[in-house]
């Protein structure tokens, strides 16, 4: 029998053979695809129970991914802010994010599945990144495929895809973005699931994708646990917050806390794609979530300074916990992010990508209103460096001064 910790009250336990978080998530995909996610299902089921799978992960991720990453406490800005801040570094990861971690489980796992080729889809270009280190690390073949509109605005990203041996294919349909991009990633896995495997970068997608992804990030919530309770005598942090766009990144530290109930969880979205706050249940990409939408259910697009966080819906275990209340959604505007990524630069020495910039502005803003009570601890997931931000908002502070 399978249990659905789900909806017997554990948080982010297994969601069983359906993959509903409450009324989220499944898995809408056509008839053709079925069998597909089943297999992979399957076979994620057997290599996580299998220890030589997990030492070989955790081997990887320790000696070529540089975990575990370090937890830094901030000593100048939880002074300004009247709080204990401490960072989750995943900035320091391989590839400068946390993608690293989701990519290096589904190489692995697609390698013990036979398959030799990646596909993945991506935004901005991160993961896009990411599945073409695992693709080179892992001997594979990797195609990503990468709204039009996207592969113009990123092209270091396209050039950094190539130069990893990954093809490049501009998506022209649609509104040729992120979203035209998964669409045609699914399209392409139908027609060749024989020796494919979709690597995709969030807890987003048809079952069994984010439960399997929300698992490979866990890492970063497990060994936060861990370091927070050696830095705070036993104890957890106050707060665990950590900015949303799929929401990985969130749903991986979040699961090394689920089960601490003295630590309230907080995701930031962007303001431009705040999913949870403002849209409505809906279907996309094989699943059953928040999505921004127009009164006529057009899916919207989502609209952010960071290129990462524009994704209009948001993984549909995030949808679940708001429903619970067992963690909480906000968002910080493109302003307040600006503020934030100078702020962290200044005061710690550590640029922050823009996403997880949104994380730091909304702790700073809760501070100041005192949202946050003085002396509270507050863990932050950091969740990419901020190298790849930096021409853009040289660009935006230049063309104001
Ligand atoms: C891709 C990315 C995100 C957004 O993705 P999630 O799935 O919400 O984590 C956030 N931060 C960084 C640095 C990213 O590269």
């Amino acid at each position: 029998m399978t249990t659905d910790t789900t909806t017997t009250g554990a948080f982010m336990g297994d969601p069983g053979p359906t993959g509903r978080f409450g009324e989220f998530g499944g898995r809408y995909v056509p008839e053709s695809l079925v069998p597909a996610c089943i297999e992979l299902e399957a076979a994620f089921r057997d290599a996580w129970a299998d220890p030589s799978f997990r030492a070989e992960l955790d081997g990887i991720l320790r000696n070529y991914g540089g975990r575990p990453t370090p937890v830094t406490e901030c000593g100048r800005l939880s002074e300004q802010l009247g709080i204990r801040l401490f960072l989750k570094r995943e900035d320091l990861a391989h590839t400068g994010s946390h993608k690293l971690n989701n990519v290096i489980g589904q190489g692995l796992l697609a390698r013990r599945m036979g398959k030799r080729k990646l596909i993945a889809e991506t935004g901005a270009g991160q993961h896009g990144v990411a599945t073409a280190t695992a693709a080179a690390l892992f001997g594979m073949e990797c195609i990503v495929y990468m709204g039009e509109v996207d592969t113009q605005r990123q092209e270091l990203n396209v050039f950094r895809m190539e130069l990893l041996g990954a093809t490049v294919v501009p998506v022209t349909a649609g509104s040729r973005t992120l979203k035209d991009a998964v669409n045609e990633a699914l399209r392409a896995w139908v027609a060749s699931v024989d020796d494919t495997h979709y690597c995709l970068g969030s807890v987003m997608g048809p079952h069994p994708y984010p439960w399997m992804v929300r698992e490979f990030q866990s890492v970063i919530g497990e060994e936060a646990r861990e370091q927070c309770r050696i830095l705070l005598d036993g104890a957890d942090p106050d707060v665990v917050v950590a900015c949303a766009g799929g929401g990985s990144n969130a749903a991986g530290i979040f699961a090394g806390f689920a089960d601490a109930t003295g630590s309230e969880l907080v995701a930031v979205e962007a303001s431009g794609g705040a999913a949870v706050t403002t849209g409505i249940p809906g279907i996309l990409h094989g699943m059953r979530s928040a999505l921004i939408q127009d009164d006529a259910g057009q899916i919207l697009e989502a609209e952010s300074i960071s290129a990462g966080l524009d994704y209009p819906g948001i993984g549909p275990e995030h949808a679940h916990l708001a429903d619970l209340g067992r963690a909480r959604y906000v968002s910080a505007g493109d302003e307040a992010v600006l503020e934030a990524f100078q702020l962290l630069a200044r005061t710690e020495g550590i640029l922050p990508a823009l996403e997880s910039a949104h994380a730091i502005a909304w702790v700073a803003a809760a501070a100041a209103s005192g949202e946050l009570a003085p002396g509270a601890t507050v863990l932050v997931n950091l969740s990419g460096r901020g190298d790849k931000d930096v021409a853009q908002v040289r660009d935006i502070l230049r063309g104001r001064s």
